[in-house]
């Protein structure tokens, strides 16, 4: 009898090749499992609220679906989840807190009903399917209740790190289990999936705790009102900053509706404590001595609508800040951001607030991601046979990939989104490639291709507009005028209309040619060619709107 080949392939949908959007599918001989399902948030607007990865690749298999598992609740992680249940129902298994957090962002698509949630809890196993088990294990990140899974299929043993850090005395006591790791690294790993995020750090200088006491002190020796910008799913710094307030006699403002749901929900789970008359609305804040107020609020990466820009421009409806108070950044800069947020420093600045942040005071944020020597030993604990970088643009997944490959685990593969691997035989090897790509999301619709050509393309080079009134044979009936907004014009307005009229009636002319008519939709598009030719500078190539109408016809647009 021939052995059964048994083949397991690894298919990024989200993450690699990127910060954010993370989304992985491990497809063996008994179904499929998606790891994570996240979003990320666009650089250039156009109205665009999120963006999610491109599941046509699991749709034409949703039969093989077994289910999603969530590593934790950040947004790159969980943030999709309603577009990809949506589209395909399936079970999902979360840990305690980013199940709240699920549960939260489904309450937004009311379309989903009777989502089948489960809780996971670490070094508990589950299955799914006939023969896949998956064990959570405890990881310390920047959000309570991370995991990474160890996933057995037919054939491969999986190991996928989430997000992790290894800081040894976390405020929660939750560690990373380490014993554990180092247990399945025994009985053996056949592939290794992890986070590559601060692979450019060569190792972490400070924890959650320093952090802690650093922010207290410099609390301490403030005068005014004190702003600290964070993430909001960072609970561990909100009971740091509450543990500042009563340490420095200061009431406790909460400013942003991120920080509210975080607070909320950490409060429900126990995971954040703090006596109840800390809190204060912000109204009421305003009417307190400035030296006794301490607020908390979002927009770290200067969101145009989160609290702090709202801060910077002085259009928050209840909360002010004055010379002399100050703002102090307790987090990172994501990739991208860099430039808004010194537009937001210097705002600040210039409004004579104080401003401290990580670029120039390091004891005030640490990350909640493994620097260099923690990818290392998470490597030594766990040998794996093979290895595949997670979490990061191309550069981090190569220079993990290259630490990978110092460690002797010769069988790394670069994987980017689309791209897939195969372990068989013992072996990791690059497949083909499946469709992926990014689904543009505004108001919680799909915004198709063309209308986000269209946004872009408004908002880069204009707008031109004219309606056409034609006679029975298809030619203009009277001459037409021509709107344009945002466009760049090369002579005065009413020249290039001049132009414009005499073009298009000898365009409609040549595309009538020798027939007896022209049909609506044919002088609508020979007057769109032209009008885009007479409209267009350099580069600069307006949206052009025709309409048509004839006599006795409709209106073609
Ligand atoms: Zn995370
Ligand atoms: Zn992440």
């Amino acid at each position: 009898m021939p052995a059964v080949v048994s083949q397991t392939r690894i298919v990024p949908l989200g993450g690699l090749g990127e910060v954010g959007m993370n989304c992985l599918a491990i497809e063996s001989r008994d179904g499929i499992v998606i790891v994570d399902c996240g979003v990320t948030f666009p650089h250039d607007q156009y109205g665009i609220d999120l963006i999610h990865p491109d599941f046509s690749w699991l749709w034409e298999r949703r039969d093989q679906v077994r289910g999603l598992i969530v590593t934790h609740g950040h947004e790159d992680h969980i943030g999709a989840i309603p577009y990809l249940l949506r589209m395909i129902p399936m079970p999902v298994y979360a840990p305690a807190y980013a199940r709240v957090l699920i549960e939260h962002r489904l309450s937004e698509h009311p379309d989903i009903v009777n989502a089948d949630l489960h809780t996971t809890a670490p070094r508990k196993k589950f299955s799914l399917g006939s023969s896949i088990t998956v064990e959570p294990l405890r990881v310390t990140h920047s959000i309570p209740d991370a995991t990474a899974f160890c996933i057995d299929v037919p054939g491969a043993r999986v190991f996928h790190t989430g997000d992790f850090k290894l800081e040894e005395d976390p405020p929660d006591g939750e560690a990373s289990d380490i014993q554990r790791f180092q247990e399945l690294g025994r009985e053996g790993i056949d592939v290794l999936l992890s986070d590559s995020t601060n692979v450019d750090v060569a190792t972490r200088k400070t924890s959650e705790r320093s952090v802690s006491s650093a922010l207290t002190n410099i609390i301490a020796k403030l005068e005014g009102r004190v702003v600290v910008g964070l993430f909001a799913s960072n609970i561990y710094r909100l009971q740091a900053i509450a543990n500042a307030a009563i340490a420095t006699q200061r009431r406790l403002c909460l400013l942003g509706r991120s920080v509210q749901t975080h607070v909320k929900a950490a409060q429900a789970l126990g995971k954040l404590k703090f006596p109840s008359d800390l809190l204060v609305s912000p109204e009421v804040a305003m009417t307190l001595a400035p030296h006794t107020v301490l607020a908390i609020a979002t927009g770290t990466q200067a969101e145009p609508a989160s609290a702090i820009a709202r801060l910077a421009r002085n259009d928050h409806p209840f909360f002010r800040l004055e010379r002399r108070d100050t703002v102090i950044f307790s987090s990172r800069t994501i990739p991208g951001s860099e430039r808004a947020v010194f537009g937001l420093i210097c705002d600040l600045e210039r409004a004579g607030v104080n401003v401290h942040f990580s670029g120039i005071d390091s004891e005030i944020h640490v990350s909640g991601h493994a620097a260099r020597d923690e990818q290392s030993r998470m490597i030594e604990l766990t040998k794996p046979r093979s290895f595949i970088p997670l979490h990061g643009t191309f550069h981090h997944l190569k220079r993990h990939a290259e630490l990978a490959r110092s460690m002797g685990v010769e069988n790394t593969l670069l994987l980017e989104n689309g791209d897939t691997a195969r372990w068989s035989n013992g072996q990791l090897a690059q497949d083909g490639g499946v469709p992926h790509g990014r689904v543009h999301i505004d108001e919680g619709q799909v915004v198709a291709p063309p209308t986000l050509e269209e946004r872009k393309q408004m908002s880069e080079s204009g707008t031109v507009f004219a309606q056409l009134h034609l006679d029975k044979i298809g030619m203009l009936s009277t001459p037409f005028a021509v709107t344009t907004r945002g466009v760049l014009l090369e002579e005065p307005a009413h020249v290039l209309e001049g132009l414009a009229r005499s073009a298009v009636s000898e365009a409609l002319r040549l595309a009538r040619g020798p027939r007896e008519v022209l049909t609506p939709e044919e002088a609508r598009d020979a007057a769109a060619r032209t009008l885009r030719r007479i409209y267009r500078v350099g580069h600069r190539r307006p949206l052009v709107v025709v309409q048509v109408k004839s006599v006795g016809g409709p209106i073609v647009g």
